[in-house]
């Protein structure tokens, strides 16, 4: 939170500026509440200087130059049944050794469980050139203020320049958390990034989807993004070569006992996991007019082994649930066969399948944009067309 000195002469100047109406004066004294972001806003506007960015928030901005690396914190997913690095992980470390070499700086990775001595070898090859490894039975299961101690741990020990997060449930907890302890910046769910000046360019979507922004962070280290599975492809840069694994054991927060797993339930795969890795994806538009015409995707997926989406008007029209939204505010797939059945193929959709192998389109309209980026595209009725492809699978099927 903001400190205020004795020097504070209720002016209100900072009431009036703080974005968040975190301030407000009590007894002729500027006072914080816990809405309080430390954005760092009013500091400037005091015209006695009587506000100020604890000691920790402002510790980021000392000495820029002695942040280098890029670093990526890799999740292990679990089903229930095996671990395993998570695929967004892998894409990350590719994407991060392009910035790394870029940068002429290291890629280090980020590694936190229990028994994650075997993952090491498939990190490395995905091109880390050195392993942070926090093993041990207290980080065997993702625990928010275990996970950002650890990070801020190794943060203030290493200074990395820039650190990329999976967008994953994990990722998106823990992100946040270490750029508001660090006070530095996080740029959410990035479709892009590059390097300019020896800056982290993050771009991502604003105003509504409506431009893309090109997001750098200049006075605060480590710059830090996030950014959702299938948005970059996995290389294997370094095959067969092990990275330098650096152990360290670090003692939980006492904080972290306020959490405690009592049982775990893991879903059958639920339908957002299956659309992410899924190989085979069938989506419906607005076209599909209705459930009749989602049943026969249904049946379609269950044919192929695949799973099913859709664009965001046939979600609104309630035909799918959220999860299924395929695209720029839905998720991204990178499937070796995608079906869009009745979909316009705005942009906002596109972006979200374009990593896909083979893309098939059915449209009753023959100028759909969504002809601009298949392989193979139909012009007719999906409703009419897609029984006879599913029967015909069927029947080469022997069924
Ligand atoms: C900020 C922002 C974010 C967005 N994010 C997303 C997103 O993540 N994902 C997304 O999908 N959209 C997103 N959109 C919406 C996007 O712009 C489009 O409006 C949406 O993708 C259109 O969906 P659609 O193609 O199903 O519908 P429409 O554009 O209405 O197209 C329906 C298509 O079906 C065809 N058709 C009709 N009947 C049949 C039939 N019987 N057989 C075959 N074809 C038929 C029509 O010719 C038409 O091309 C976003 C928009 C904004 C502004």
């Amino acid at each position: 939170m903001i400190q205020v000195s004795e020097k504070c002469v209720g002016c209100g100047k900072c009431v009036s500026t703080c974005p968040f109406g975190a301030l407000s004066l009590v007894n002729k004294k500027a006072t914080a509440s816990s809405a309080c972001t430390m954005c760092g806003a009013c500091v400037s506007v005091c015209p006695v200087k009587a506000l100020s960015l604890p000691a920790t928030a402002t510790a980021s901005q000392n000495d820029l130059s002695a942040f280098k690396g890029v670093w990526v914190f890799v999740e292990i997913g679990d089903d229930g049944k095996t671990q395993k690095v998570r695929s967004v992980s892998l894409e990350l470390l590719s994407k991060g050794r392009e910035l790394a070499d870029q940068l002429g700086e290291e890629l280090c990775a980020v590694v936190m469980g229990q028994g994650i001595v075997k993952f090491m070898a498939e990190i490395s090859s995905y091109g880390a050139d050195k392993i942070y490894a926090v093993n041990g039975p207290a980080y065997r299961d993702y625990n928010t203020a275990a996970y950002a101690n650890a990070m801020i741990t190794l943060i203030n020990k290493y200074k990395p320049s820039a650190i990329l997060y999976p967008s994953t449930y994990v990722g998106r907890d823990l992100a946040p958390r270490v750029a508001a302890q660090l006070f530095s910046g996080l740029t959410a769910d990035c479709t892009n990034l590059s390097v300019a000046d020896g800056l982290l360019i993050s771009t991502r979507p604003a105003f509504g989807g409506n431009i893309l922004a090109d997001i750098k962070c200049p006075d605060f280290r480590p710059q830090m993004a996030t950014v959702r599975p299938n948005v970059f492809k996995k290389a294997v840069t370094r095959p067969g070569t092990m990275a330098k694994i650096i152990s360290e054991p670090i003692a939980i927060p006492t904080e972290a006992g306020k959490v405690r797993i009592v049982s775990k339930q893991f879903d059958e795969v639920t339908e957002l996991e299956k659309l992410d890795e899924a190989e085979v994806v069938v989506a419906g538009g607005r076209g599909m007019k209705d459930a009749a015409g989602f049943a026969v995707l249904d049946e379609l997926a269950a044919q192929l082994g695949g799973a099913v989406g859709a664009s965001r008007a046939a979600i609104d029209m309630g035909l799918q649930p959220k999860e299924k939204q395929i695209g720029q505010s839905g998720v991204n797939i990178a499937a070796k066969l995608y079906i869009a059945a009745g979909i316009s193929g705005a942009v906002q959709h596109t972006v979200g399948v374009e990593h896909s192998d083979v893309i098939i389109g059915i449209n009753k309209d023959a100028n759909a944009s969504i002809f601009n980026i298949c392989k193979y595209g139909f012009v007719g009725d999906a409703r009419t067309l897609l029984p006879k492809v599913v029967d015909g699978i069927k029947k080469a099927k022997g069924k």
